[in-house]
């Protein structure tokens, strides 16, 4: 299958006889958390007094510039680092430990090596659900490999693929966990414009512009692409990171990329938050300049 950009969403996951799943979602609460790294014996404060509600359903960017702790928090809501101080939840459930409510995709794709891209996909079904039959969770990695357009690279292994197509097979890796939470950090980035559209397409699609939804926690660094994706967004400032503050987007959905940009809402929206972004950045820049001059 080759890549095509999505005019008709609904007939193009017909022709692929794509049946979305029935989804279970959740909530998540950050309360109070900060974050402290030891790097070469001194203390590092990546984030601090973090506050968060996500609803369950919704889907939420951070955007912020780079080292404001976008990454850490995507960590420690999976459960993969604990924080310093504070408590985050999933629907009720204290996060201690990581586990299957959350679907994570990295920047670095994350795969196996040693497995080819359908093995990857294979491996982490067979272990997210072990009710399945073995023939139950061959059907859904095949299925979430042709999703993402990947089926004739489905003996490839990740060394052979390129970042665009590692990446597609990490996104079809999460969907085809079927977690509650999809915890996307920057999954885009290593995209062509071309691929990226179709993913953004299809994560509109697998997120579900029906009623039951996904939770999502998306961070990138591409305000067009948190203004079409997004219900509310975080932007976030640095040393140490916190949330500044949460924008709602109040573009209906299904939401066409190529209407939307025109709108005067959109222009301004898109204007107001590179205006704050670029604010951070000149203070990054100048805090630099300061430490320079210091030693
Ligand atoms: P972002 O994703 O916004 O670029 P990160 O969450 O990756 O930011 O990092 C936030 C800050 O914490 C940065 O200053 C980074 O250098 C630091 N940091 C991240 N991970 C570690 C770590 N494991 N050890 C020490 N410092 C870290």
């Amino acid at each position: 299958m080759s890549i095509v950009i999505i005019k008709d969403r609904k007939n193009y996951f017909k022709i692929l006889n794509y049946q979305r799943e029935v989804i279970f979602t959740t909530s998540i609460k950050l309360e109070d958390i900060s974050m402290v790294y030891g790097v070469n014996g001194k203390s590092h404060t990546a984030l601090s007094n973090v506050n968060l509600d996500i609803k369950n359903g919704e889907f939420i960017s951070l955007i912020g510039p780079s080292g404001c702790g976008k990454s850490t928090i995507i960590d420690l809501i999976s459960g993969i680092k604990v924080p310093t101080k504070g408590r985050i939840f999933i629907g009720d459930e204290p996060v201690i430990k990581p586990g299957p409510e959350c679907g994570i995709v990295f920047q670095d794709y994350s795969l196996f090596p040693w497995m080819t891209a359908y093995e990857n996909i294979f491996f982490a079904v067979e272990h997210a659900n072990k009710s399945l039959s073995k023939e139950e969770v061959k059907k859904t990695a095949h299925t979430y490999l042709d999703l993402v357009g990947l089926c004739k690279f489905k003996d490839a292994y990740p060394g052979t693929l390129s970042g665009g197509m590692k990446q597609r097979v990490s996104i079809a890796r999460m969907f085809a966990m079927h977690p509650k939470v999809f915890l996307m950090d920057e999954p885009f980035g290593a995209l062509d414009s071309l691929n990226r559209i179709f993913m953004q397409d299809l994560l509109l699609h697998m997120w579900s512009e029906g009623e039951s939804r996904n939770t999502v926690l998306f961070v990138t660094h591409d305000v067009d692409e948190a203004l079409l994706l997004s219900d509310r967004i975080g932007i976030m400032s640095s040393t140490p990171g916190k949330i500044e503050e949460i924008i709602d987007i109040p573009f209906s959905r299904p939401r066409c990329r190529k209407s939307l940009s025109g709108t005067e809402d959109y222009i301004k929206l898109k204007q107001y938050l590179f205006s704050v972004l670029y604010c951070e950045m000149q203070e990054i820049i100048e805090s630099q300049q300061a430490q320079k001059e210091a030693l």
